[in-house]
């Protein structure tokens, strides 16, 4: 499928119409940016990393029965996925506290979450996606109670999947970031699942192999990305 004109840019992927109104072309760039955007800079072949990780971690989910916006893998960089009206909403699951958990509630990283905590935030550039309720949605209509509902319980068996996916390769998936989208009348997943919007941490070590090292300046991030994209991947 040929990709068309560009629909939208984000900071780590674009998005391209194709010929078929309910297909676009999802382009993985190596940009990375932390801190809403404060914080810039180029991880080297991440898009190709990301693509793939992406498109392993959607057929897995698919393979479970989760429905995803992943249609096929196109090329190295890109993705040929549905086209969604996205819900404004962030799904953060949390296993292992970790970042702003940590920051807004001055709770020590690493410390083991007794139960899954699912959060949301309202999907805002300008704002920097602030935390949300669900009087929030409600309120300001950006989401049904039914969509909710469907979005905490997908957040939660997605949660539980990919726990198993990532604990059989010796990552520990610490928390993660998830977007969800209406297609023919269904809410299905859409984005992509990458250490870019994960914190994966070694089992044994506990080593940082995602975003963080780009966020904390820690070195090695082409490496910890690479060995996330072997351990998924081959
Ligand atoms: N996350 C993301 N995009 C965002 C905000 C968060 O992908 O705009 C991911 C982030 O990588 C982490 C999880 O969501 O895996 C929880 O992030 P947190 O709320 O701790 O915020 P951060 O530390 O990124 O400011």
């Amino acid at each position: 499928m040929e990709r068309l004109e560009k629909l939208y840019e984000g900071k780590a992927k674009i998005l391209y119409n194709t010929s078929d109104p309910d297909l676009m072309v999802q382009y993985f760039k190596d940009d990375a940016s932390a801190f809403d955007g404060k914080k810039k800079g180029t991880i080297v072949d991440k898009g190709v990393m990301n693509n793939h990780m992406s498109s392993r971690i959607f057929q897995y989910l698919e393979g479970e029965g989760i429905k995803t916006h992943f249609v096929k893998n196109i090329n190295d960089r890109e993705m040929l996925v549905k086209k969604l009206d996205i819900i404004p909403i962030e799904v953060v699951l949390r296993n292992v506290a970790a970042g702003s958990l940590c920051k807004r509630l001055g709770i020590e990283q690493g410390m083991i979450l007794q139960k899954p905590i699912l959060e949301f935030f309202y999907k805002s550039d300008p704002l920097g996606d602030p935390m949300i309720n669900e009087c929030h949605v409600d309120v300001f209509g950006w989401a049904t109670n039914k969509e909710v509902e469907i979005l905490k319980a997908e957040g939660i068996r997605i949660n539980n999947l990919m726990t198993k996916f990532f604990e059989e390769r010796n990552i520990r998936l610490v928390d993660f970031k998830l977007e969800f989208g209406r297609h023919k009348g269904e809410v299905i997943l859409g984005d992509e699942i990458s250490p870019d919007g994960c914190r994966l941490w070694h089992l044994e070590t506990n080593e940082k192999m995602d975003k963080d090292r780009f966020r904390f300046n820690m070195g090695n991030v082409e490496e910890k990305y690479q060995e996330v994209y072997d351990l998924i991947c081959n």
